[in-house]
């Protein structure tokens, strides 16, 4: 297995000539900071908007190298978090933000058509799976609200044969299906993105990393200063290093292993539609199958901080990743003997409501927190980012998404006791749970603290 910074599908998707960085100063009507999908699908929608816009996009290294281009793919709807959203904006608000992530999920597959970029998109269902007794029914709060919000079809119970007639993991207890959802190959659809931005005639700059923002427009660079009427803030978790979004956000990581082709292994395991899968664990594990028959299989259990404390183990943690393979090898028993060519990893922007975030501070427009579900939402995000820098307000910008209530992570006690003491306690409470054991009531404890604190941490 080997450990790569960038992983299996920046590999795939092939190398790109960086653009030359920003030297000395400059001017845009709009400045966008940050390449990856938010960063890049807000300078799309701006220029969708108004064709003529100068639009001036600033890049730290290089465009969809981040996690844009090296998650899992999974390209989902907010219909997961619709009993969230259903309690914090009510029904017609929940109802309206999960219809515009399904017009999101859709839309990035009409794109790849549109402009001939072939990202693998996929569609096909998503599987939440209950790998333990706990686990099952996990998915029961999202199905009762989509049935209260008149969507009764979009999540549905499966029982343990029809789980496993989609795939035949002797794990799977039981599960549901989430109707709406593809899966890309995350690289090439980043990539897609930033050229046929730059055929469009957007300005990007690569290795350009910005130090400072202006609140009423305009940036700061190593090298020189952006003029701009407008910023738009999208660099995932980097952002709790600006002045004023410490608090906003927690940072963890999440890993991916990937296996070398195995179709006759996907024949076996009856798993050939193409359905994304994800348990019902606290720190979830998630998996896929590629165009080419492999499997990709990651585990959100990677280092917590809270604050810009970004440890270089959130990129790659091979502790992590040897945990990642060991799971993946108990899921799918048949792979034995078979090899696992790949691993890496990368940060999540955790958001204190496991929703993102979009909002205003003056002439600066931000968006973050995508909790490990960015790759259909940051679409949307785009969307409404192009809309705020604009100053043009429609139904994309009343969305619940927008200006939210504001929530932001206690700075005690949970910032003192660290990141890494409630990951140790959900840890064990799911090595517990995996065993068929309760957890003990001081791992209880500490796991349920986020919760308790009305934080909604990754799943
Ligand atoms: C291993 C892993 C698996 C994941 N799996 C999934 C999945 O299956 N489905 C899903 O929906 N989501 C998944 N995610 C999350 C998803 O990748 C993100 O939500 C999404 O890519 C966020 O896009 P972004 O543009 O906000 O951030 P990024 O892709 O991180 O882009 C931000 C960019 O900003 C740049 N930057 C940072 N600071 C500065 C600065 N000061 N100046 C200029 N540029 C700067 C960075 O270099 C980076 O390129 C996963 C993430 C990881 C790490």
């Amino acid at each position: 297995m080997r450990h790569t910074r960038h992983g299996w599908w920046l590999e795939e998707a092939g190398e790109v000539v960086p653009t030359r960085p920003l030297e000395g100063d400059a001017s845009a009507d709009v400045v966008v900071v940050g390449g990856g999908y938010l960063g890049l699908w807000t300078a799309w929608q701006l220029l969708e908007l108004e064709p003529g816009l100068d639009v001036l996009v600033l890049e730290a290294a290089i465009c969809g190298h981040g996690p844009s281009g090296r998650n899992g793919g999974f390209c989902e709807t907010l219909w997961g978090d619709a009993a969230a959203l259903r309690e914090r904006a009510g029904e017609a608000a929940a109802l309206a933000v999960c219809r515009a992530s399904e017009d999101a999920v859709h839309a990035i597959g009409a794109w790849c058509d549109t402009n001939d970029v072939d990202a693998w998109y996929r569609a096909a269902p998503l599987l939440r799976v209950a790998t333990t007794e706990s686990q099952l029914g996990s998915w029961d709060d999202s199905i009762r609200a989509a049935g209260a919000l008149g969507a009764p079809d979009e999540l549905t119970a499966l029982g343990p044969e029809e789980v496993r007639g989609r795939c035949d993991s002797p794990l799977f207890l039981g599960g549901a299906l989430q109707r709406l959802n593809a899966t890309v190959q995350p690289a090439r659809l980043a990539l897609g993105l930033r050229a046929k931005l730059l055929e469009r005639g957007a300005r990007i700059h690569e290795r350009t990393e910005v130090t400072r923002l202006h609140e009423g427009g305009g940036v700061e660079t190593r090298l020189g200063r952006v003029r701009a009427r407008a910023n738009v803030l999208a660099v995932n978790s980097r952002t709790a290093g600006f002045p004023g979004y410490r608090l906003a956000l927690a940072v963890a990581s999440s890993h991916i292993v990937l296996t070398e082709p195995v179709p006759d292994v996907l024949d076996d395991l009856g798993w050939t539609g193409g359905e994304a899968i994800v348990d019902g664990r606290t720190l979830v594990h998630y998996t896929r199958t590629t165009e080419d028959g492999r499997i990709a299989f990651g585990w959100g259990g990677g280092v917590m901080g809270f604050g810009a404390r970004a440890s270089a183990r959130l990129e790659l943690d091979r502790e992590v990743a040897d945990t990642a393979r060991a799971s993946l090898e108990r899921f799918f028993p048949q792979l034995r003997g078979r090899a696992v060519t790949h691993a890496w990893g990368g940060p999540i922007d955790v958001s204190p409501t496991h929703l993102p975030v979009f909002a205003s501070r003056g002439r600066t427009h931000h968006g973050f927190g995508f909790t490990g579900n960015g790759v259909g939402p940051s679409y949307l995000g785009g969307e409404i980012l192009a809309r705020l820098a604009l100053d043009r307000r429609d139904a994309r910008t009343r969305l619940a998404l927008v200006e939210p209530e504001r929530t932001r992570f206690p700075p005690e006690p949970l910032r003192y006791a660290g990141g890494s003491l409630v990951r140790r306690a959900l840890l064990a409470k799911d090595a517990a749970e995996d065993e068929g054991r309760a957890p003990g009531t001081l791992t209880a404890l500490v796991a349920s603290l986020p919760r308790r604190l009305g934080l909604n941490l990754p799943r």
